[in-house]
């Protein structure tokens, strides 16, 4: 069992308030493996009033400055990185090689981040008075709240912390209650890296502490990823106050595979992409549109390789599937598969619990013949499971692609340079990757989705920024005299 997680508030691990606490548990073995301060909404309003009085400091500090600080945060989270993943392997379940990815995006963001602390780029242009000069730069917003999940629980707070810090805010972080321990070695790094007393404060607890900051009037922004449900809930609760929000949501994503494709390369990729971290990615594959000249291949060779997954502890290396996050998961997985049975999906491989009788386990399940109606077709499953729906050509398989309620990212296999670029022009998902899996993103391109899987705003790149700040326009007047704004151009180059 892991020391228990406190909250961290004004650069001190403290208790909750009321002393309250609650346990997680790894679920490769359903053991108790920590446990956590039970916040609620006085601890959150503590976290609040330190970051709003560290504030006043973070936001002089020269943004280089504060690079340097992330640049050390990245070496501390490279040194710590396998004992990072391996506490968030025993937390969350997926494999280590996913958990070491997960920190590894951590640290190529706290790089790309830092980097920015020496662009933060605004931009001069013209104006139309003689001796005047106009800018728009960056400001900063002040304190942020962070809502997240338990999928990534390293990598999307890295997301949003990082760019959060760079541009000169505080922050309250409400990480996912499955995974506090995670969240808590990963705030250590930021103190170590000699990060000041209140600009992160990590407050852990489960829905009652997320809707607390939602609702504190003192947090101008929300940035949240999580489920559609919460996701919808929150954007209520925060819009009402006038706070600006960022929301991932939801997913249904879709690998194409046409006729023409490389089938080893399809193969290969549409069983991580659906499988790997279980399924529970937001960008999992969990529809497969597939041409019928090469379905029936595809799906054999599918299977077979479906078939040659080990599901097992994460921590072990042999293991390619590691567990369900908790048995909250794992049921609805089981829930979904019964209605695509009702349904009259064809179940093909899996379709049940791969445990011993202890741990979240499932096995990687495939239906075929699913229709586009069908539920297990529209509805985000958050599991290994993935549902074959047959197209006649391109234009059907981007129809498919396009109707679902979710747009985060989509794929398309061919060998066809025209196909490729038809799909990048018309599949409409945030993210589209061509002849490569659902899954995978490079730091430096915006990562977000369409439709129901988010509210128009980006994560990552130079985009990232967006969330976390405020344009500010600035004019300087040097003539030395008063230039009246609003009047025509012609009357002032007469008056000079
Ligand atoms: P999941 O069900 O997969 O855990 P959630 O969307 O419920 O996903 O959780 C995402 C994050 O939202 C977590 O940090 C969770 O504690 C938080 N959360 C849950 N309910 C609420 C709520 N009503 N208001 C704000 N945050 C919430």
């Amino acid at each position: 069992m892991s020391d228990n997680v406190q909250n961290y508030i004004g650069g001190k691990w403290i208790q909750a308030q009321s002393g309250e606490t609650f346990p997680t548990y790894n679920p490769a073995t359903e053991e108790i493996l920590t446990v956590a301060a039970n916040s609620n909404a006085q601890d959150v309003d503590a976290a609040v009033k330190a970051a709003k009085a560290a504030y006043k400091n973070w936001r002089l500090t020269p943004a280089p400055r504060r690079g340097e600080i992330l640049f050390k945060v990245a070496q501390l989270l490279t040194e710590r990185k396998d004992q990072i993943a391996r506490l968030m392997t025993q937390e969350m379940g997926k494999i280590l090689a996913e958990t070491r990815g997960d920190v590894q995006e951590a640290i190529d963001m706290a790089y790309f981040m830092g980097g920015e602390g020496r662009r933060l780029l605004g931009y001069t242009a013209p104006v139309e008075m003689p001796n005047k000069f106009g800018m728009a730069m960056r400001d900063s917003v002040g304190v942020i709240g962070l809502i997240t999940p338990w999928n990534f629980p390293v990598a999307v707070p890295s997301w949003k912390i990082l760019p959060a810090l760079i541009a000169g805010n505080t922050i309250v972080f409400k990480p996912s209650e499955d995974t506090p321990a995670t969240s808590a070695a990963f705030v250590k790094v930021f103190e170590d890296a000699g990060l000041p007393a209140g600009v992160l404060n990590l407050v852990t607890g489960a829905g009652v502490a997320g809707a607390a900051l939602a609702n504190h009037p003192d947090v101008r922004v929300i940035s949240f990823t999580g489920s559609t449900d919460t996701g919808l809930k929150v954007y209520a609760q925060a819009a009402s106050l006038g706070k600006k929000v960022t929301l991932e949501m939801g997913g249904k994503n879709a690998i194409i595979v046409m006729d023409d494709a490389n089938l080893d390369l399809a193969v290969e990729a549409i069983t991580w992409s659906a499988f790997g971290t279980t399924g529970q990615r937001c960008t999992a594959t969990s529809r497969l549109i597939v041409q019928s000249g090469i379905k029936s291949k595809l799906i054999e060779a599918l299977v077979a390789k479906s078939k040659t997954l080990k599901v097992g502890d994460g921590l072990d290396d042999a293991t390619n599937v590691g567990p369900l996050v908790n048995a909250k998961g794992r049921d609805k997985v089981e829930k979904y598969v019964d209605i695509g049975k009702q349904e009259g999906a064809k179940l093909l491989v899996g379709g049940q619990r791969a445990d011993n009788g202890k741990g979240y386990f499932y096995a990687p399940t495939l239906f075929s013949d699913v229709s586009r109606t069908m539920r297990i077709a529209r509805e985000e499953i958050f599991g290994p499971v993935l549902s074959a729906i047959e197209v006649a050509n391109l234009d059907e398989a981007v129809e498919v692609n396009n109707e679902s309620a979710y747009g985060l990212s989509s794929s398309i296999f061919t060998e066809n340079v025209n196909a490729a670029f038809r799909a990048i022009r018309d599949l409409t998902t945030g993210i589209v990757y061509i002849n490569h899996g659902t899954t995978g993103a490079e730091i430096q391109f915006p990562f977000g989705g369409t439709r129901g899987t988010g509210n128009g705003m980006r994560e990552a790149g130079s985009a990232g920024l967006d969330s976390f700040t405020e344009w500010k326009s600035v004019y300087v007047d040097y003539s030395g005299r008063l230039q009246r704004a609003q009047i025509d151009t012609e009357t002032i180059l007469k008056e000079t």
